[in-house]
């Protein structure tokens, strides 16, 4: 790596290490080998195919959660660069974050987690951590992608107490009330950062919000008025890309001079004070804080709920628990390499199993896919 890392920062000397022992890579860094097992997994191509708001089928710009995942590496990685802390192993956390997402965004996690409510639930961050340690099978050795135990800190984004009961040294800060790495923290925010700049975005193009509406809010009005006043024969899509720019560069800027000031007045000495830090150092300004609390409200009274974004969400929902239901009751339906991971869980679980691996089986489908596969189950003149 080109930049010398602060004290504080990941890296490979205090990583705590593998779930499976392995040798050192010979070439790269141990988070540099983490990001390339998850761009080289099947869930990380599946991104293209799912998406968070716009429903893949219509329109071809809209983002999916594979453009989502990678306009998080490269705003987390200029944060981390700028902070000197460690850019790989944020690469790392931010292409797998999403890696978890059901079919449809949270309209499908949120019908998931309700079939699963009497079998431990659905949590898309679990998931996350779920695909790359058991459900990616490539590797001979072992399970999963065998990442290091930051990756996986970094992935685990959230997680209820119950649940982190089960995981061990990885679910403890949830416990305690403790941190994950500062990588961990930033790409988090970065992901904040993303989806609501790239929801004013595509929100436009969409025509279901306004600038009219937008202007109403400060993030956007702000960069607006300064754009049209600096270029008053831009046209709108110029002038929207231009504004959409400005609302990142300006979240970034102010989240490193936030983060470095709080670094500074702490004084970690290495990844081990920030674990135990009672709260995260990684942060907005309280003003940029309240101006994105705005935007983010104004997205989801505005964009989220908007009649055509509910419609879509109304159909996953129908989509997610019927086929969920038709697989519970008869797994004949399912492919054979499916069945038999069914047939292993329940014989492990219980009822409890059987429902998981047919979670697993549903999380795993693109929008597309699950449309196509709702019409292969139920409708009677489709090919199966
Ligand atoms: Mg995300």
């Amino acid at each position: 790596m080109s930049n010398t890392l602060a004290r504080y920062a990941a890296n490979d000397a205090t990583s705590r290490g593998r779930r499976y022992q392995e040798p050192s890579p010979a070439h790269r860094t141990e988070f540099q080998r983490d990001r390339d097992r998850v761009i080289h997994s099947t869930a990380f191509r599946r991104l293209e195919y799912k998406t968070q708001v716009f429903v893949n089928h219509e329109g071809d710009l809209y983002r999916t959660r594979l453009t989502h995942s990678i306009e998080v590496a490269q705003v987390a990685r200029s944060i981390a660069r700028a902070l000197q802390l460690n850019e790989d192993l944020t690469e790392a956390i931010a292409l797998a974050h999403d890696l978890g997402h059901t079919p449809f965004g949270h309209a499908g996690q949120d019908a998931l987690n309700d079939k699963m409510r009497d079998y431990g639930g659905f949590e898309h961050n679990l998931q996350s951590l779920r695909v790359i340690d058991e459900l990616e099978e490539r590797y001979a050795a072992f399970q999963g992608l065998n990442l290091t135990f930051e990756s996986r800190e970094g992935i685990l984004k959230h997680c209820s107490i119950p649940n982190a009961k089960t995981l061990g040294e990885l679910g403890q800060r949830f416990i305690d009330g403790k941190q994950a790495s500062l990588e961990a923290q930033l790409t988090n925010l970065a992901d904040e950062i993303a989806y609501n700049s790239h929801d004013v975005d595509d929100g436009l193009r969409s025509g279901l919000i306004g600038i009219d509406q937008l202007q109403q809010i400060e993030l956007f009005a702000q960069p607006y008025l300064e754009v049209s006043e600096q270029y008053p024969q831009l046209n709108e899509r110029r002038t929207i890309y231009e504004v959409v720019r400005r609302i990142i560069g300006r979240q970034v800027s102010d989240l490193i001079d936030t983060t470095s000031a709080a670094l500074e007045e702490e004084q970690p000495t290495d990844i081990d004070a920030i674990r135990n830090c009672n709260k995260p150092l990684v942060m907005f300004s309280a003003n940029m804080r309240d101006m994105n609390l705005e935007l983010k409200r104004f997205l989801r009274t505005q964009l989220y709920r908007h009649y055509r974004v509910h419609r879509m969400s109304s159909k996953a929902v129908t989509i997610i628990s019927e086929l969920f239901d038709a697989f519970m009751d008869d797994t004949r339906l399912l492919p054979p390499d499916t069945t038999e991971k069914i047939k292993i869980l329940d014989n492990e679980l219980g009822i409890s199993g059987k429902a998981r691996a047919v979670a697993d089986y549903i999380a795993g489908m693109t929008d597309r896919y699950a449309i196509r596969e709702y019409r292969r189950v139920f409708h009677p003149l489709e090919p199966t």
